[in-house]
């Protein structure tokens, strides 16, 4: 498979270049050349085959011959080595638990991929250094840190800002040393935002080390997230009712990879983007314009996204065409008071803690049921992105009740803090020209 770029001015590259490169020499996300279709046998004995064995025919026509099957294997193998379970809520909207993975979030899986096909990459092999420069409000440097902990041949440096991480998510960060390194920034996550993109047009670095990003925007981050869908899929309830999924998005990385996975065959009906009050693209669902906004805090800070980056690629999946986006997106915008309403509500129905993220899905499920008539038609399923002890004091602030934590969070908390404290770019810079 090759890849272009939706700037269309650069040259076409092969899955590992892409993955390598992050983002096209023209600042264009890369997407690839065609969706391919699966079969509908493999589609409609789904069941018969392990997570792995769907996972391998799903990404093999991504990879191409970048990387060789059995190498393919292992990385599917060892990139989902958790499970993933779905659990009924009601009779209608039942969860699927994406956070299972060792740093406790979704995106798990996307980096875990990522870093092990990078290892693969002959690149590296030769002894070139890569450097993999992250910016985190949270969740996206743990998963990151975890997923490329000695990888060899790459150097990891995580941006946060200073105070506005939770204990758990700062201590994934910086406890694990090696060629993870850990920056505390002070200022706003923006700050750290702003520092990663001015050295990623830094050509005196570039000139001198390698440089890649790990957020959603790299396809080897994006694409394993189609996994999810199948496994949604395979495991649904009342598997003879029209599929809704709901996804709570705010770079919409995760959903744009379900809709793929929808465009090579999966029988998806419909799909939510569930956001919290960054809410750009349930407005633009609205009226046709889309309008990014300078991002507002919430509780479901993972989302607090005002100018979704992946969403460019939604728009390519249906040729720019509003109204066949339309036909199978939907999406809903909710605020901080009924996100904590929600938790509420699943707690007293089913005595199921979910966390803000996970809520707002369940809202755009209700949301969708309450503006349509036939809703008898079909099985809701949304997704939980993140363990609710993530969010612990807000979380147990609403249902009142201590949640557990989990062993594996519980060893790192006994873990030393290790980070270096920066202020502005030219720290930055000098420490990664020092590296
Ligand atoms: C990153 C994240 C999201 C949003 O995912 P996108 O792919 O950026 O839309 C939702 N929930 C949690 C917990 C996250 O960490």
């Amino acid at each position: 498979m090759e890849y272009f770029s939706l700037n269309y001015n650069a040259k076409d590259v092969s899955f590992l270049e892409a993955v390598r490169k992050g983002l096209a020499p023209d600042r264009g996300l890369y997407f690839p050349k065609n969706i391919p279709k699966l079969e509908e046998s493999f589609i409609k004995n789904l069941k018969k085959f392990s997570n792995h064995e769907i996972a391998y025919e799903v990404i093999k026509p991504y990879v191409g011959s970048d990387i060789d099957d059995n190498n393919l294997k292992k990385i599917i193998q060892e990139t989902l080595n958790f499970d993933f379970p779905i659990v009924k809520i009601t009779d209608k909207i039942a969860v699927i638990e994406l956070f299972h993975g060792p740093s406790l979030a979704f995106k798990d899986v996307g980096a875990r991929f990522m870093a092990r096909c990078l290892s693969h990459d002959n690149f590296i092999k030769k002894g070139k250094n890569l450097t993999v420069l992250v910016a985190t409000s949270g969740d996206t440097g743990g998963a990151v840190a975890d997923g490329f902990f000695k990888v060899k041949g790459i150097d990891v440096i995580i941006l946060y800002p200073k105070g506005k991480v939770s204990d758990i998510q700062e201590r994934q960060l910086t406890t694990l040393g090696e060629n993870i390194t850990a920056l505390e920034v002070n200022g706003s996550f923006d700050d750290c935002q702003d520092m990663v993109k001015t050295a990623f047009v830094d050509q005196e670095l570039k000139d001198k080390i390698y440089l890649t990003s790990a957020n959603s925007i790299n396809i080897g981050r994006w694409l394993a997230q189609m996994f999810y869908y199948f496994i949604a899929y395979k495991n649904r309830p009342n598997p003879e009712k029209k599929l809704l999924i709901s996804v709570p998005s705010g770079n919409f990385g995760n959903i744009c990879a379900g809709i793929l996975a929808q465009q090579m065959g999966l029988p998806i009906n419909h799909f939510i983007a569930s956001t919290n009050i960054n809410d750009t693209i349930p407005e633009y669902l609205k009226s046709g314009d889309y309008f990014p906004k300078k991002s507002i805090q919430t509780i479901s800070n993972a989302m607090d996204v005002g100018n979704p980056s992946n969403f460019i690629r939604i728009q390519r999946i249906f040729n720019n065409d509003f109204f066949k986006l339309k036909k199978l997106l939907s999406g809903y915008s909710f605020s901080d008071k009924m996100t904590e309403k929600a938790i509420k509500e699943i707690y007293k129905i089913k005595g199921y803690v979910s966390e803000p993220h996970g809520a707002i899905g369940f809202l755009g499920l209700k949301e969708f049921f309450n503006s349509k008539e036939e809703i008898d038609e079909y099985q809701g399923i949304f997704l939980e992105t993140a363990h609710p002890v993530k969010f612990k004091s807000t979380v147990e602030g609403i249902i009142k009740t201590d949640i557990k934590t989990p062993k594996s969070i519980q060893k790192i908390l006994d873990l030393k803090k290790n980070s270096f404290s920066i202020s502005k770019y030219s720290e930055l810079k000098s420490l990664l020209l020092s590296n």
